[in-house]
């Protein structure tokens, strides 16, 4: 069985030497916890990675989940996962103290989901969307709702889901037919079919609370997306004093055989075949989509920490293959057939793929674990200004968050397949199960294409282009602080080229989209990647300026002034090595991969019209 493997010293860079979390607990919301909390919570999540959930993955994914008799059953290691789970609290994480909740900051909350996913893909589903829906409920629910079901949510013992695809209605949710008739007492007839729905049944919980998008059926319901509104649908009714009453007519009629995450439920649901499924309003009417938001930009990053977790959790595996497997001679003594037999770590092309998985996972984590700082910074900043900017942030990063580390991760977790060769291609080793798993990601959660089009058609408009306009200006204040650093200044240069480029497609996307909208619209997943090329490239290079103060102080503290003394600092002190590899990975990254952010931007210059022009 493949272990799980998560570079804790990194997780630790980012959150403390990057992103400084520790300032929060200045604040007055986390003020209750310090950074020796944090770790603690860190320490204890990787344990139960590395054991109980790492277990689960492949026992997960080789036996499945299934309905039986109509019953669905989840596998055996996934009910001792999520008993282990429960027991710890881990539901709770970043949850509202006042109900049941530890009330951690969303970053710490972010890094915990890393190794948890990490470990467990497929398993962590059921508690990711369960938190989701508890989110929904205790933002926009009434007391009583939020006394009802959240402590229960929380603590697991129910659980949650999402509810918005249906047969006609994928992509476009608002054109959804599910119907929900008033009863005249406040509550509603709900009548629908739900696809794909996640976690839709299965057999840990005694209750699931499924958040129902549905339109009211109603003469002044608005047509489409505008008419949609959000319902709190048990699978079993629940009492005005918490206790479970009968079945509410909710029933799982088919379970998906998938490509990845087998042990994941995604369930047909058929909601009131026999008149009998109550739902319950939440917040106001038509007001769905916009609630769902909320949850789906959370989801959202979620789903962009699968692509992150599970690219690193592969080129841990593959980086540990590659010292350990011996497989023929250095390049140099090729004509020696005596040369001796090296281990496939000192081939050139293997280091190259090793550097890319490593670029992309540490890249995509500092990516994750920022967007969320910046979403704790958002409620605790003290200036009001600042807390608007730290949400518009989040709110531009969010679709890169989701794509770019779906689509990115991907493409390394493939490439840690071909480290192993053909032991990569075999289950033995565990890199194959990252590479189906992950591929869900650029799918579900609006697909890669929806979220390039969010970035294009929403994000860079916001506030009349201002928010676009302060992160670029933060991005140049860095780079014309950075761009004449010893050492480091060449690359940051190459930051600065490319970051020149975006803001030349991005104007051109203002001039001409008025007049040819199809331009930015059929360029958005292009857009997308270079947008993340850049933004990766700028947090690679914050690190590496971070990493060479660091070695420099460890160097100086060591007293070596020179080459020979760095290279064996490098070969024999851990932290050395750590920060030199941080710098050569975020040169690899700015000089091997940031390139293709140029190639997109002439891409989309081209304004090619092929696509527009073919026959199908
Ligand atoms: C394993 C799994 C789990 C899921 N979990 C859930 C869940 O918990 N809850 C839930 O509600 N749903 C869930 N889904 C559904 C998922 O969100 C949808 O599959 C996804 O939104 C895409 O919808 P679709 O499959 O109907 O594809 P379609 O919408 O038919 O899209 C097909 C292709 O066309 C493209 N496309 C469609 N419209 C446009 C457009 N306007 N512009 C550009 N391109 C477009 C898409 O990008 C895609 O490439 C899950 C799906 C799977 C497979």
């Amino acid at each position: 069985m493949a272990e799980y493997i998560i570079d804790e010293r990194d997780v630790k860079f980012v959150l403390y030497e990057m992103l400084d979390v520790a300032q929060l607990t200045k604040s007055e919301k986390f003020g209750g916890f310090g950074k020796e909390d944090f770790d603690m919570v860190l320490e204890s999540a990787w344990k139960l990675a590395r054991t109980t959930l790492s277990a689960a993955n492949a026992d997960g994914d080789e036996h499945g989940a299934h309905l039986v008799d109509g019953v669905v059953k989840m596998p055996k290691s996934h009910h001792a996962a999520y008993k282990a789970y429960r027991e710890g609290g881990w539901g709770a994480t970043t949850a509202d103290p006042e109900f049941g909740g530890q009330g951690l900051p969303y970053s710490v909350g972010i890094a915990v989901a890393e190794a948890f996913v990490g470990a467990a893909c497929a398993f962590a589903m059921t508690p990711g969307l369960t938190n989701g829906a508890a989110g929904l409920i205790h933002s926009f629910g009434t007391p009583e709702q939020k006394a009802l079901y959240l402590e229960k949510m929380w603590s697991g013992q129910w659980a949650g889901t999402m509810c918005l695809t249906e047969p006609s209605a994928g992509s476009a949710v608002g054109d959804l037919m599910s119907k929900a008739k008033p009863c005249g007492d406040g509550t509603y007839k709900i009548t629908g079919t739900k696809i794909f729905i996640s976690s839709g049944d299965q057999d840990f919980t005694e209750n699931i609370i499924h958040l129902f998008l549905a339109k009211i059926d109603a003469p002044d319901t608005p047509k489409g997306i505008k008419g949609v509104s959000l319902f709190v649908v048990p699978k079993v009714r629940v009492n005005p004093d918490g206790g479970l009453g009968k079945s509410n007519d909710v029933v799982c009629t088919k379970i998906e055989e998938k490509m990845g995450i087998h042990g994941s439920s995604t369930a047909v649901l058929n909601f009131g075949d026999n008149g009998e499924c109550i739902g319950y309003l939440l917040g106001e009417a038509h007001q769905g989509i916009k609630y769902m938001f909320q949850m789906m930009n959370e989801a959202r990053i979620g789903v962009g920490v699968q692509g992150q977790s599970m690219c690193a959790g592969a080129y841990e595996l593959a980086r540990k293959y590659a010292k350990e497997r011996v497989q023929g001679v250095d390049v140099r003594n090729m004509k020696d057939a005596d040369a001796p037999r090296v281990e496939i770590v000192q081939h050139p092309d293997v280091r190259r793929m090793l550097l890319y998985q490593k670029a992309i996972a540490e890249g995509t984590r500092a990516l994750i674990y920022s967007t969320a700082f910046y979403e704790d910074m958002s409620q605790v900043a003290p200036d009001e200004n600042d807390r608007m900017m730290y949400h518009h942030f989040v709110e531009l990063l969010t679709p890169i968050c989701k794509a770019y580390s779906t689509d990115m991760g991907y493409l390394a977790a493939t490439s840690s397949v071909q480290t192993l060769g053909g032991y990569g291609y075999c289950r033995e080793y565990g890199v194959e199960q990252y590479v189906r798993d992950l591929k869900i990601g650029s799918i579900y959660e609006g697909t890669n294409g929806i979220q390039a089009l969010d970035l294009v058609g929403r994000k860079l408009g916001m506030g009349g282009g201002m928010v676009l306009m302060s992160y670029l200006n933060a991005l140049n204040s860095w780079v014309d602080a950075h761009k004449e650093d010893k050492g480091l200044a060449p690359l940051v240069q190459k930051l600065d080229a490319a970051k020149g480029k975006l803001i030349e497609v991005t104007m051109a996307f203002q001039m001409e989209g008025r007049s040819n909208p199809m331009f930015p619209v059929a360029n958005a997943s292009t857009y997308l990647e270079m947008f993340g090329h850049v933004q990766i490239a700028y947090l690679l290079l914050q690190q590496a300026v971070i990493a060479d103060k660091k070695f420099a102080e460890i160097a100086k503290a060591k007293g070596v002034t020179d080459e020979a003394g760095w290279k064996k600092l490098v070969e024999t002190h851990d932290e050395a090595r750590y920060y030199s590899n941080k710098i050569c990975t975020a040169a690899f990254f700015v000089n091997q991969v940031l390139p293709h952010a140029l190639a997109d931007a002439e891409i989309i210059m081209a304004k090619d019209r092929s696509i527009f022009d073919v026959v199908f």
